[in-house]
């Protein structure tokens, strides 16, 4: 794996636990030589793992809308600072590039990005690993809507199960390394 996407919010969240957990991601793929791939802000959950990537020595590459520059602040010390039109080319920038995504603790616009990946990899249209670094049990209520999508057969488990779900950084990346796709969704 040569770059991972990291979907996050732009808020700091409640406890200083959820910068740590950025942190500890961000420090993670720098020592794997994994570059990072993200919204390109400076602000909240974004702004912490793409420092620490970068002061761990490792690369950080951002993509952002331009009519978002100053409202998310864009991050003005990232190895690349990708400026583009809308947030469906910033989504497919990060999505083609990337060969695994991760989603830390965040807000509505972090679900909407993960899970366009995800119902991706049900349609077969990409066979990359996909994952959420559960910091502090964050997406515990979220992993549990999940089962009861799956158990009242509007998902089906195979995809349940594809979704991998760590609390340690180190532990999700050596699962994404061993990943295999599921099976594409048929109706
Ligand atoms: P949030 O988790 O709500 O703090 O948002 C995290 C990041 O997701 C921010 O950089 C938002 O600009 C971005 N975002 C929100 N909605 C979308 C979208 N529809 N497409 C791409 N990025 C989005």
């Amino acid at each position: 794996m040569n770059k991972v996407a990291v979907y996050c919010g732009s808020s700091d969240g409640a406890s200083d636990a959820y910068k740590a957990g950025a942190r500890a991601l961000g420090r993670e793929l720098a020592e794997r030589g994994v570059a990072l791939v993200y919204g390109g802000a400076c602000v909240g959950i974004m702004g912490a793992v793409a420092d620490a990537v970068l002061e761990a020595g490792g690369q950080a590459i951002g993509i952002m809308p331009a009519f978002l520059q100053n409202r998310e602040i864009a991050h003005r010390g990232l190895s690349e600072l990708v400026v583009v039109e809308t947030m469906h080319e910033r989504k497919a920038k990060m999505a083609e590039q990337a060969d695994g995504f991760i989603a830390l603790p965040g807000g509505p616009g972090t679900l909407e990005e993960f899970f366009e990946i995800f119902t991706w990899a049900q349609l077969g249209l990409h066979r990359k690993p996909f994952g959420l670094l559960n910091v502090n049990g964050y997406y515990d209520p979220l992993v549990e809507l999940l089962r009861h999508m799956a158990k009242e057969r509007f998902m089906q488990e195979q995809y349940l199960s594809a979704m991998i779900v760590e609390e340690d950084p180190a532990r999700l990346l050596d699962r994404f390394s061993a990943y295999t796709p599921p099976a594409v969704k048929t109706y």
